[in-house]
């Protein structure tokens, strides 16, 4: 038969991971321990009545799909797990982690199947995964599937990260499958049929760092080598050959990237809400879309994550501590095979700095700065959280409404304010004395606009590609759900599409910007989530 231009038959798979790592010997799909292999061989579940409804064409384009390829139900079926493509073996992969600080032993992808990776027309290669496509020998308790409302905002939110300068895993397509799903969303006794939906997940790889400790944890070196030899020569070919000194570097590696994802996250408010070991990539990519969040009104020590509420562990201002904690987890696993620990401490310690290199440029470009190691600069910079504190502020429409400010310095109280009166959610209650330390604040800004090299011009462009106008509001993504649930997904296709350019102010999407309202203060899926999905 031949192949119809553009589809999956078309594309050339290249599947390096079963083809050089070792498999779980036992082919039947049952719940079990797999040590001393990377995978296990799985088909996803065949649905009942798959229909698609979304897709990122940006994705289509990077695998070399033809974009009218997305209409035909052959590129439903196979988005469902209910057909297999030329090329493609399906797996599970096997690893461990340690989830809100314990060790939590084997996990695996649970309701990840794999499909395979392709080379694209410029030789990348794309890994892709279904998410949601049933049960896997790593389930455990678990049935293996996802549900529409988790599904919808892994795709929205993988997508709008992407288009925010983000890095992170994309996100493919988004497909329902007819079938009813039991969730307890709010783990109390009350188990509702929900929707089933799968998601398919694209990136270079879906090597996490759970995969390396799970190895550790067995005491398999020689496998821990042979995986560490694999992902060199994958995931970062630039780095040569295995050895103490390439793990070295290939860590201190692994703590940049993770430093710049990280720094990412609080420059655009995202709060990832569960950093386990097992939902960090050793690419530095955002994985592992679950019970996130948007900050709305800026607050550090916000969680979105219901099961992590007593200790709020992943809350956004602990998010750069837990990255270096989980950095660690890793190092210990990794040191296990070299028995050198001052390098992993020395890559460590550079987590730090560059952690706090990359942030204070990212806040400093935020507000239309230089970066500088001055201590003024610093301390200036070191004032923000307090300054946006002082009275409930919506963080991202703050940041973008600084380009507003004119850089004049004799401007009133009124006039300096007039910009941000979006910004505040009770702009009434703000006392006298707050209002001076808000406007003594911008008017020092204003000092520093017009001490910098900038012109005004290439300053407001610079803060303008740098402050989102549109973010993935919580109340938003659980909008998109309530239409998406009742069969509308207009609004799904409008904010997809409005995410795709989150810095440039787009005409008649101004809703789409707006703070949220009060009926989604407390409202469950717009500031509460937990961790069913
Ligand atoms: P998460 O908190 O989503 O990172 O999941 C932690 C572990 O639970 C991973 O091994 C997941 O694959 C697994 N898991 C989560 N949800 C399900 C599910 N519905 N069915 C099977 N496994 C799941
Ligand atoms: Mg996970």
């Amino acid at each position: 038969m031949n192949s119809v231009p553009g589809s999956f038959d078309t594309l050339t798979f290249d599947n390096r991971f079963t083809a050089e790592l070792p498999a779980d010997p036992v082919l039947e799909n049952h719940c079990r321990q797999v040590p001393g292999a990377l995978f296990s061989r799985v088909k996803p579940y065949k649905v009942n009545q798959p229909v698609l409804l979304a897709y990122s064409s940006d994705v289509m384009d990077i695998l070399g799909l033809d974009q009218g390829y997305a209409a035909s139900g052959e590129f439903t079926q196979i988005m469902a797990g209910n057909r297999l493509a030329k090329g493609m073996d399906p797996y599970a992969s096997c690893y461990a982690g340690h989830q809100f600080g314990n060790w939590a032993g084997q996990l695996g992808d649970g309701r990840a199947i794999n499909l395979g990776e392709i080379l694209n027309s410029q030789g990348a290669r794309w890994a892709l995964q279904l998410k949601g496509a049933g049960p896997t020998p790593y389930s455990r308790q678990a049935d293996g599937f996802a549900v529409l409302r988790s599904s919808v905002r892994e795709f929205l939110c993988s997508e709008a990260m992407f288009h925010l300068g983000v890095p992170t895993t994309r996100a493919l397509s988004l497909v329902t499958t007819g079938e009813a799903i039991p969730r307890d969303m709010f783990y109390d006794g009350n188990v509702k049929s929900e929707p089933g939906a799968v998601v398919c997940r694209v990136a270079p790889s879906f090597t996490r760092f759970g995969h390396f400790e799970n190895l550790a944890a067995q005491h398999n070196l020689p496998l821990l080598k042979q995986f560490i030899d694999y992902t060199l020569r994958f995931d970062f070919p630039h780095l040569g050959a295995i050895s103490n000194e390439t793990i070295a570097l290939w860590f201190t590696e692994v703590c940049e990237r993770t430093a710049e994802m990280v720094a990412h996250w609080m420059r655009v408010g995202f709060v990832h809400g569960v950093m386990n070991t097992d939902n960090m990539a050793i690419l530095g990519l955002t994985i592992d879309y679950g019970p996130y969040g948007w900050l709305d009104s800026y607050d550090p020590d916000w969680t979105p994550n219901t099961t992590d509420a007593q200790n709020k562990r992943y809350r956004y201002g602990n998010q750069p501590t837990v990255a270096h904690w989980n950095l660690l987890q890793l190092a210990q696993a990794l040191a296990a095979l070299t028995g050198e620990v001052e390098p992993m401490q020395a890559a460590l310690d550079r987590y730090a700095e560059h952690f706090q290199a990359c942030w204070t440029t990212m806040l400093s470009i935020k507000l239309g700065l230089e970066n500088s190691s001055d201590k003024a600069h610093q301390t200036f910079l070191q004032g923000v959280p307090d300054l946006l504190q002082i009275a409930e502020t919506d963080m991202t429409i703050f940041f973008r409404s600084l380009a507003q400010l004119p850089p004049v310095s004799d401007l009133s109280d009124e006039q300096l304010l007039e910009p941000l009166q979006d910004a505040y959610y009770a702009p009434e209650a703000i006392t006298v004395e707050q209002r001076g330390r808000i406007t003594g604040w911008l008017r020092t800004l204003i000092g520093l606009w017009k001490q910098s090299g900038m012109t005004d011009e290439a300053r407001v462009k610079l803060m303008n590609a740098h402050n989102p106008k549109y973010v993935l509001r919580n109340y938003l993504a659980q909008q998109v759900i309530d239409k998406a649930e009742q069969g509308d997904y207009s609004m799904l296709h409008d904010l997809q599409s409005v995410l795709t350019n989150p810095y440039e102010t787009q005409a008649g999407k101004s809703r789409f910007a707006e703070k949220r309202p009060d009926w989604a203060r407390h409202r469950a899926g717009c500031s509460m989530l937990s961790c069913s999905s």
